[in-house]
């Protein structure tokens, strides 16, 4: 039987940290589906389906992986999807506090619930996708941070001034 697992974030963008929890999350499962949160109350730098893009593109035909997005709660989601474990990442305490929060949210909600919690590589775990958006928008340089595709796709972000309209990034 292979096991799968539901990857779940925000992604805008994709960031070395997520793509190194990729790598790490298929050593340990046989398949990930990375899913796109789509809150339609926030206002994302990129849409949901710019973000899916960007993944596929950053990780390049890999049938081990898939891209999809939803919207709601995820344990329903996972429900529909017929798969009970999802993949976290931890970077530093700060994180772990929210993270257990809602792993126990999660559980309550399916007891069948559970969350595997991995650590990025010590080079990327100060990286978060805010801080992304917000060097990029400064016009700092994020080559170290994201992959040449979302670098590009910020600078073209960057050259149509998304960046300073109000309520992006
Ligand atoms: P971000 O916090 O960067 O906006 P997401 O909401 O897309 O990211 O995060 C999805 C998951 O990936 C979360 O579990 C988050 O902790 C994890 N994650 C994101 N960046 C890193 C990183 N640099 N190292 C470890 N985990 C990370």
């Amino acid at each position: 039987m292979s096991r799968v697992c539901i990857y779940p974030g925000s992604f805008d963008p994709l960031t070395h940290g997520h793509l190194s929890l990729i790598h790490r999350g298929l050593k340990i499962f046989d398949a990930l589906i990375v899913a796109v949160a789509n809150n339609p109350d926030k206002v994302p730098l990129f849409s949901p389906a710019e973000r899916m893009a960007l993944i596929r593109g950053a990780l390049g035909p890999d049938p081990r992986v898939e891209v999809d997005s939803f919207e709601g709660l995820l344990v329903d989601y996972a429900k529909r999807r017929g798969i009970h474990t999802v993949l976290r990442g931890l970077r530093a305490v700060s994180d772990f506090e929210f993270e257990f929060q809602l792993a126990n949210m999660n559980r309550r909600l399916d007891p069948q619930f559970d969350s595997v919690f991995v650590m990025t590589g010590e080079d990327y775990f100060y990286i978060s996708a805010r801080l992304v958006r917000e060097v990029a928008r400064f016009g700092g340089e994020v080559t170290s941070l994201v992959p040449p595709n979302v670098r590009e796709a910020l600078e073209r972000k960057r050259a149509e001034g998304v960046f300073s309209r109000k309520g992006s990034a």
